[in-house]
């Protein structure tokens, strides 16, 4: 028998296989992601859609989801399915507000994404998000039942990937309430703050979905005198402060900026050397001297908790 570590109690042999080892996460995802009850809620033709996924031929229950509600207060999943009125997207925007969180929006079909077939046209809205943090977008017009089943698997993975300590939803500063637009010009032409805070709650969205693994190191070289890494981003957009990237050599290490975001698909450029200070730079910049020096040499990217996320070889001398 495997000696057991100091302090470690013997798990009776009659129940170890019954015990099973996994993360708060996984456990946490998996009750919420199997639990999300819809609004009971619909706009248009979409909406026939919508109540023909829940009956017994698609079956909603499959997914947890079948329990739709009809008080805002008890639902977690608002499927914006039809057209989007100018005068409908005032109380669509005050029962969001009335959800509690964590809360999640499904914008169903042609019409809720940008308008549809109505487009530009004078009551129409071109798209919920304007107004909304949207987290999945179905296609069609209308979209069939198996899409908007679609749509559900897809928040699931979603929201599978969030993890309980960046959700912003916990922390008591936290709130996600977005403006109530006003039936009139407002909803023609937003006011820049709105529009700013709508932008706002879905980035702190964003960076609660911490898909791991995303970020890695791509290249490591030269550009005039300096040393140059380039960190891409193909995941989700990654909060980075406490992030560290690391030089060949260990013992220096370049702190991200707080509050420093990489958004999807973007990258980021970090200078060592001699010219790291000059102006016009644009890119990050650690140090004036050289960090990486000879062949072999590699940098490492850590997250927050310290974990390496990413290494990269040196790719040779400077010549
Ligand atoms: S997207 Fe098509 S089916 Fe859905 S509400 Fe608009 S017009 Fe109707």
């Amino acid at each position: 028998m495997p000696e057991l570590p100091q302090g470690a109690a013997q798990v009776p042999e009659e129940v170890q296989s019954n015990v099973l080892l996994t993360t708060v996460d996984f456990i946490y995802n998996l009750g919420r992601s199997f639990s999300v009850w819809p609004m009971t809620f619909g706009l248009a033709c979409c909406a026939i859609e919508f109540i023909v996924t829940g009956t017994a031929r698609y079956d909603m229950s499959r997914f947890g989801m079948e329990v739709a509600r009809p008080s805002p207060r008890q639902c977690d999943l608002l499927i914006v399915s039809g057209t989007v009125t100018k005068k409908m997207v005032v109380p669509i925007v005050r029962l969001y507000n009335q959800m509690a969180e964590p809360r999640y929006v499904v914008s169903m079909g042609a019409c809720a994404t940008g308008g549809g077939p109505f487009k530009e046209g004078y009551n129409v809205v071109s798209g919920i998000d304007k107004y909304l943090p949207v987290d999945v977008y179905v296609p069609g017009c209308p979209p069939t039942p198996e899409a908007l089943l679609h749509g559900f698997i897809s928040l699931q993975k979603k929201i599978r990937t969030q993890s309980i300590r960046t959700v912003p939803w916990y922390r008591k500063e936290y709130s996600s309430a977005v403006p109530i637009p006003v039936l009139g010009p407002d909803i023609f032409s937003s006011a820049p703050q709105d529009l700013t805070r709508v932008r706002e709650v879905n980035m702190e969205r964003l960076m609660a979905t911490r898909a791991a693994g995303t970020l890695s190191i791509t290249t490591l070289n030269h550009q005039g005198k300096d040393e140059v890494v380039t960190i891409r981003n193909n995941g989700l957009a990654q909060e980075m402060s406490g992030w560290r990237l690391f030089s060949g050599q260990g013992e220096q290490s370049y702190h991200f900026p707080a509050g420093f975001v990489l958004m999807p698909d973007a990258e980021v450029r970090i200078h060592s050397g001699p010219e790291a200070k000059s102006e016009g730079l644009s890119d990050q910049l650690w140090t004036n001297h050289y960090i990486w020096r000879n062949e072999g040499d590699s940098a490492s990217l850590s997250d927050a908790d310290g974990n390496v996320v990413s290494t990269f070889s040196y790719e040779g001398a400077k010549s």
